[in-house]
């Protein structure tokens, strides 16, 4: 459709479209409904956009956009009344006149696309404005961006999104279009099912970011790590450092600023005028690095980040998809960089564990996290394995750590065993579990104090495994978490505290036998130490 075209050149100002843009475009400006995943920076806005202006010039009146996030809106509308596109938003921050007014332009029709929040649409007083479009034929499309949040599996689930379907029972035959960037196949499922969209066409871009390179590293001292990759490979570049925890994140952009870094924090719990400030700041001037939770992120557009890092292990490949695919938009090199730890598996099995959620709910939640352990602790190619996560067959790409500098591999079976088997003895022994530090001062036969008091220096296992570092058994002790073939009890002390101990599972015994293999890599040291280990 020629009308498309002219669009995207005049409108936007753009001379081609982009991947499947075109073909996306035409479907829904013809009045089909779509399914669309890309990738973030893949250039989902001008799916909807375009076919929303082609269909008010046809005669088929506004189209509605939903969208979870009131900055989002923001931008998207200024952006649009810059383009000489006529688009408003209805959201919470309006007063009531204003909300009057643009709900009487868009009776007039002189309003192309509105954008309101998903809870919109339980609101009676907005049902009764889309009805009235409606009967006069002004109904032109609905569009409902990140509709991976109507998921429960994904990472950003908004009950309200639930209720979407009203859209297409109360409104039959106005197209829809769902776009997301989330995209494995449960999360695709979802939508399809909880949207009601099983007929729609579905378009499903490559999922590859080229120019990012990933690189995963064990934790030895995390913040050193950090500085070293953002001080050799960034230094004076904007990037992102995702946190786990709003006291992380202050302490972590600190420690950057004291380093020399321009850094500056940004979590939910910030007063709203600095979390402004900071983001503007971030948006604009140059070399900021942005030390946020993972509430800093969605809707953010800014091309030339170079860099993001994951201090804290994400709960799925996701999650971590979504975050490091803020890096790089420009299309230029730029890296996603991830530290993990023991620690990192522990906490994220027990809020798992710990959750309120059903256990259906929690095995799925497990067997995610457990593919971004795979991811984490893989010896191959990080590309292949990212790309097949989202069902996409790939070959190694040449640009993430593994394929650069290909880790040595260990068959850590035999370390398992004498693990597990220690656990065991100590539980037959003394009738209590212990924490991961005394079972390796015991495996590795080191007579601490404590070892000594409750006698675990008699054990037959005790320094069998001597031959092993420490760093060796974490690694296998964080596998034996990470499969579940150890789990964990959470015991807590007079002083409020609480620790965790170490049981025997279900899970345990395969491994015991040896009828399941333990691999892992060679203590795994990414570029930041190769190179400190060549300078030393
Ligand atoms: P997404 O929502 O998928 O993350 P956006 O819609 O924000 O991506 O688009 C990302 C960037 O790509 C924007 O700056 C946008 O203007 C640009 N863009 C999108 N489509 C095209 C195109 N056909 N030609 C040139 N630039 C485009
Ligand atoms: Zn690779």
């Amino acid at each position: 459709m020629d009308a498309c075209h002219d669009i995207l050149r005049t409108v936007f100002g753009y001379p081609a479209f982009r991947g499947p843009q075109q073909a996306i475009v035409e479907h829904v400006a013809e009045g089909g409904d779509a399914l669309v995943l890309m990738p973030t920076g893949g250039g989902k806005s001008l799916c909807y956009q375009i076919p929303a202006i082609a269909r008010q010039q046809a005669g088929h009146g506004i189209t509605l956009v939903i969208s979870p996030l009131i900055a989002l809106m923001h931008d998207q509308v200024g952006a649009l009344h810059e383009a000489g596109v006529s688009a408003a938003f209805l959201n919470s921050t309006l007063t009531g006149d204003e909300a009057y007014q643009i709900e009487q332009q868009l009776l007039r029709g002189e309003i192309t696309l509105l954008y309101a929040a998903p809870e919109r649409v339980s609101n009676a007083r907005f049902l009764a404005l889309l009805d009235s479009l409606f009967e006069r034929g002004k109904l032109g499309l609905f569009a409902i961006d990140e509709a991976h949040c109507v998921s429960q599996w994904g990472h950003d689930f908004r009950p309200d999104y639930r209720n979407l379907t009203v859209l297409h029972e109360r409104y039959p035959g106005i197209p829809r279009i769902a776009l997301t960037a989330t995209a494995d196949d449960l999360t695709r499922a979802d939508i399809l099912e909880r949207l009601q969209l099983e007929d729609a066409r579905a378009f499903v871009s490559s999922f590859d970011r080229p120019n990012i390179r990933y690189t995963i590293v064990e934790k030895k001292d995390a913040t050193l790590q950090l500085l070293r990759f953002i001080e050799r490979e960034h230094e004076g570049e904007a990037g992102i450092v995702y946190c786990q925890s709003r006291k992380k994140v202050e302490d972590m952009a600190q420690t950057l600023v004291d380093a020399g870094i321009k850094a500056l924090p940004y979590h939910a719990g910030l007063d709203q005028k600095v979390r402004q400030t900071n983001q503007d700041r971030f948006l604009r001037e140059d070399g900021i690095v942005m030390v946020a939770t993972i509430a800093f992120g969605m809707g953010i557009d800014k091309p030339d980040v170079r860099f993001v890092a994951h201090l804290d292990m994400p709960k799925n490949i996701e999650g971590y998809y979504q975050e490091t695919g803020r890096a790089g938009r420009d299309g230029l090199p730029a890296q996603a960089w991830m530290g993990y730890g023991l620690q990192d598996v522990v906490n994220q099995r027990r809020m798992i564990d710990e959750s309120p959620a059903g256990e259906e709910f929690k095995q799925v939640m497990r067997g995610k996290l457990d593919a971004l352990l795979g991811l984490a602790e893989a010896t191959d190619c990080r590309r292949v394995r990212l790309l097949s996560y989202f069902g996409e067959p790939s070959q190694p790409c040449g640009n993430c750590d593994n394929c650069i500098n290909p880790p040595e591999i260990w068959d850590g079976t035999d370390a398992a065993r004498k693990l597990l088997s220690t656990i065991y003895r100590i539980q037959q022994m003394s009738g209590i579990s212990f924490g991961a530090g005394h079972l390796m001062d015991i495996v590795r036969g080191k007579k601490t104090d404590k070892v000594a008091q409750f006698g675990h220096d008699t054990l037959s296992t005790f320094g069998l495994g001597a031959s092993f570092s420490e760093t060796q058994l974490r690694g296998v002790l964080r596998q034996l978490i990470a499969t579940g073939a150890v789990g964990l009890h959470k015991v807590a002390m007079d002083n409020g505290h609480s620790f965790d101990t170490l049981e025997l599972t279900e899970g345990s015994r395969a491994v015991l036998k040896g009828e399941v293999q333990v691999g892992l890599r060679e203590s795994a040291s990414g570029p930041a130490e190769r190179k400190s280990k060549r300078s030393a």
